[in-house]
């Protein structure tokens, strides 16, 4: 569908939980406790029910996120009904990589067809830091094993943080020679703890890359959405950048997301949407709850975000990116 600004709508970023098992400083703080309970949680039956729904009004993508969405006891189950969604032509996952080593084939044969892994660090110990308690050789061990299985794409989502990780760019690049993974640095949101860090601008990073390696552009596909892509001659991973304040990216936005506590939200940064969960009973057909999704996203969903602009703006999102699937 396109929304009224002429964006077409075809990807649903579906958050399934918003617990995880690691405490990222820049995503929760140590000690939260501010979780949904598990009956406050949409159930599989009712995220199957949002996704049909979302497959009639033309979402073709849908990624499973969190919170970590693999700390969810009937992922597969998930995972299953999704898969069997007429028009739901790609699943994906975003995660930290927890328990993923275990499940990697079940989840290629029952579906998943791309990941994308969470990793700040290259160094063990810094991203046992970094994660409060991660293990960097699990994880790695992880990344290398995916390569392996078939998956259409395995991307590394890199959270680039100033006297953080900034040291560690050209390192994360290089990895992409060998292994076939690309590696993309995401600009830090001020959203939650998010607000603590000092992000690095993504074109700044390009203009390193540059210094060092011939980059070339590579063109998107209809569902990436704002991600640009580079590839260097004879690596085999690619670069991709996530710059939402550097180069505000929403005239390219094709998403919406939906919370695991089933609210439909229109944009990252504001808190604009409707709660679904009043339709999902019985007496309610997917065909209506689609029709009250797509006039939501028509008349609802935000030009742009302001999330790089000083000047108050009401609506702002409050929710950390835990609550909102990142
Ligand atoms: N647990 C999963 C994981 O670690 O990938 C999925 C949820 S996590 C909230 C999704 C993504 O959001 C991760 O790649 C994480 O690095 C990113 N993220 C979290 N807080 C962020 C922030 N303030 N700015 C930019 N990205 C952020």
């Amino acid at each position: 569908m396109l929304d009224r600004n002429k964006r077409q709508i075809n990807y649903l970023r579906l958050s399934i939980t918003d617990h995880c098992n690691l405490r990222c400083q820049y995503c929760l703080p140590e000690k939260h406790t501010n979780f949904y309970n598990s009956c406050d949680l949409l159930n599989s039956n009712e995220i199957e029910k949002i996704v049909k729904a979302f497959s009639l009004i033309g979402i073709k993508k849908v990624r499973i996120t969190g919170g970590e969405p693999l700390v969810r006891k009937d992922f597969k189950e998930i995972l299953k009904k999704i898969h069997h969604i007429d028009g739901i032509e790609k699943i994906a996952i975003t995660t930290n990589g927890f328990q993923l080593l275990e499940n990697l084939e079940e989840f290629r044969e029952n579906g998943l067809n791309r990941i994308n892994i969470s990793l700040d660090s290259l160094n063990a110990e810094k991203y046992n830091k970094i994660t409060r308690g991660g293990d960097f050789n699990i994880i790695f061990k992880t990344i290398k094993e995916a390569t392996l299985k078939n998956f259409e794409k395995i991307r590394l989502n890199v959270v680039i943080m100033k006297d953080v990780n900034d040291d560690e760019i050209l390192d994360f690049v290089n990895l992409t020679k060998d292994l076939n993974v690309d590696v993309r640095f995401i600009e830090i949101m001020p959203i939650g703890e998010g607000k603590k860090f000092t992000s690095v601008k993504n074109s700044d990073i390009l203009t390193l890359l540059q210094k060092h390696y011939l980059l070339e552009k590579t063109s998107n596909i209809s569902t990436d959405g704002p991600a640009s892509y580079y590839k260097i001659p004879n690596f085999l991973g690619e670069i991709g950048f996530i710059s939402p304040l550097s180069n505000r990216f929403c005239d390219n936005c094709n998403r919406v997301r939906v919370t695991s506590n089933g609210f439909l939200k229109l944009c990252l940064h504001y808190n604009q949407g409707i709660d679904l969960v009043p339709y999902l009973g019985n007496d309610i057909s997917i065909e209506t709850l689609a029709t009250i999704i797509e006039q939501a996203i028509y008349n609802e969903k935000p030009k742009e975000h302001q999330m790089d602009s000083s000047e108050y703006t009401s609506n702002i999102e409050s929710k950390g990116m835990n609550k909102i699937g990142g």
